[in-house]
């Protein structure tokens, strides 16, 4: 089965995703923070028929970033990561709360970023692996994937000269 994008972060439970987006939430309670990233991002590979826009990176940090005062303050205050955020890229600013929505802003890009790595590192892993080796029986060079038995030389051909199968060096041979 191929996984999709979509399907890996979907599956994925609410705390595994906030572990994996480093937002690093203080207190129990708010992983309504994360949840509100993922599903953003959810959102945006549905609307780009399952495919990852990089630009959707900055739109969805953009809207996750609270228009509130109030809010601004209490998120920020919320995520530790906003901490180490080096600000020295951005500034000056003209108050704390510009900072502030500018520091979250960072947090959230990263944290999409992350959670669409982690999805393709997954879906990565879900390709067979092909090995390079040589023939156990005449000695050509084959390539195949481990557990199969489909293995094939340079010639595309998937038997030696004398006509049985190619097979894979035993390791250590
Ligand atoms: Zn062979």
């Amino acid at each position: 089965m191929v996984r999709t994008l979509a399907d890996v972060i979907r599956a994925m439970t609410p705390h595994h995703a906030h572990n994996v987006m480093e937002l690093s939430i203080r207190g129990e309670g708010n992983l309504n923070l994360s949840e509100g990233v993922r599903d953003a991002v959810l959102e945006a590979l549905d609307y780009n028929s399952g495919e990852w826009d990089d630009d959707a990176a900055h739109e969805i940090a953009d809207s996750q970033v609270p228009v509130y005062t109030s809010d601004v303050f209490r998120e920020a205050g919320l995520i530790g990561a906003v901490a180490s955020v080096d600000m020295s890229e951005f500034g000056p600013f003209d108050d704390i709360e510009s900072g502030l929505k500018m520091a979250l802003y960072e947090v959230y890009r990263t944290a999409v970023y992350l959670l669409v790595e982690y999805a393709r590192d997954e879906i990565e892993s879900d390709e067979p692996e092909i090995i390079h080796t040589a023939c156990g029986r005449c000695g050509l060079d084959i390539e195949g994937t481990p557990g199969e038995s489909d293995w094939r030389d340079r010639g595309n051909n998937s038997h030696c000269r004398n006509g049985a199968a190619h097979v894979p060096a035993e390791s250590g041979e």
